[in-house]
């Protein structure tokens, strides 16, 4: 008898939970009430930027998250953007950001003027880690009144955007708290996390604004779409004032009072999100059912670990990932390799944002947990119509 290799032992497992390939690494599905509404939207002739769908839309996913406030639009690079702007992020201020991330928020931030500075995460929330983002920042900024200024760079540290990875809630407690000392304005980037909790309340609810995706490949989908989540009443006046072209409701004159947007997610969107948002519940539960198998057959593999929920948190297990126990490139393409030719697409996490030509500059920490997790972290596939 041979012995299996590592990335046959893997292709085995996966092939014990969810059958033969091809399979996508996330696709959407549409098993309710979708084609209804919006064929409710086409024969209304209310596709655009008007509509009850969009009303909807938002009292739905407020009332789901518990947000006192939901403004729905385009996508969640440009809810990043709006609430960014929102928070008064200004040409020449730094804002800190996870290195190991999709590109959405560091060229978010850049849309303000202001420069990202990556920090490096942890590995159990695989969010940013608080006890080495509150050392360096007290190794390199000084309070100067309100503002904490980057004494290396001469720039003055606006915000903190925090990531729930891969729908993981990070270390909100520890963060918040950092952030309050530093008077960092925090942002919650819960493109990810739709569905996840941390210590009973939702992503995107904590922070001072959280924002959501609504892509395709994410946990539910309006086609493109976000939102920006807040408690805060004028951030939200205002987050639909400056998305709709900063107009002033009027009958019939066209009177803008500041340079505005073109964000607001339109009608027929909205439409396919409302659609979603009852499918919700169903869509965790199998998505859970599906951690719990891959937990199963996964575990049983030495070298190898799945990533799980974290302390204090439910996670919405957006994309399942598996970790090498020694972290190694070459292994780690080997697995994907042998995983994508059996047609279960899988896929690495993320290139160092740091790493990215227009990052190459800014400024960042040292990234060892970043570093090493880029090396392990394989995402297999997550969609939850792979479970009955
Ligand atoms: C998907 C995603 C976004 C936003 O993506 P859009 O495609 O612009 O909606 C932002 N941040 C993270 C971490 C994401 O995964």
């Amino acid at each position: 008898m041979t012995l299996k290799t590592l990335p046959e032992l893997v292709n085995q497992a996966i092939h014990n939970v969810i059958g033969n390939g091809p399979t996508k690494l996330h696709e959407p599905t549409f098993d309710g009430n979708e084609a209804k509404y919006v064929q409710d939207c086409i024969e209304s002739t209310y596709v655009s930027s008007v509509g009850k769908y969009v009303d909807q839309f938002e009292i739905e996913l407020a009332k789901y998250t518990g947000a006192k406030y939901a403004v729905s639009l385009v996508n969640g690079t440009l809810a990043l953007h709006l609430a960014l702007k929102l928070a008064g992020v200004k040409v020449g201020e730094e804002v800190l950001v996870q290195a190991f991330n999709f590109v959405a928020a560091a060229n978010a931030i850049t849309y303000c003027g202001a420069t990202p500075h990556f920090v490096d995460i942890e590995n159990e929330n695989l969010g940013i880690d608080p006890i080495k983002l509150q050392n360096y920042l007290s190794e390199i900024t000084k309070k100067t009144g309100e503002h904490t200024k980057n004494v290396v760079t001469g720039r003055r540290i606006k915000a903190l955007v925090v990531m729930h990875t891969f729908g993981h809630p990070s270390k909100m407690d520890e963060l918040v708290e950092v952030a309050k000392k530093y008077n960092l304005i925090l942002i919650e980037d819960a493109a990810e996390s739709i569905g996840s909790y941390y210590d009973q309340k939702h992503t995107g609810t904590i922070g001072l604004m959280g924002t959501m995706s609504f892509n395709g490949n994410k946990t539910i989908t309006t086609g493109g779409g976000g939102a920006i989540l807040t408690n805060n009443s004028e951030l939200a006046k205002q987050a639909k004032h400056l998305s709709t072209t900063a107009k002033i409701p009027h009958k019939w004159a066209f009177k803008h009072d500041e340079i505005g947007y073109n964000y607001r997610m339109p009608n027929i969107n909205a439409a396919l999100g409302c659609a979603q948002l009852e499918q919700l519940t169903n869509k965790l539960e199998k998505k859970k059912k599906l951690f719990d198998k891959y937990k199963t057959e996964l575990s049983k593999i030495k070298g190898i670990s799945i990533i799980e929920e974290p302390k204090n948190c439910k996670s919405n297990y957006w994309l399942q990932s598996i970790t090498l126990d020694s972290p190694s490139l070459s292994m780690r393409d080997n697995i994907l390799d042998n995983l994508n030719a059996a047609g279960y697409m899988s896929r690495p996490g993320w290139d160092l944002l740091n790493s990215l030509n227009p990052f190459i500059e800014s400024p960042s920490m040292s990234l060892e947990s970043s570093k090493l997790l880029f090396e392990s972290l394989i995402n297999i596939p997550s969609s939850p119509n792979l479970v009955k």
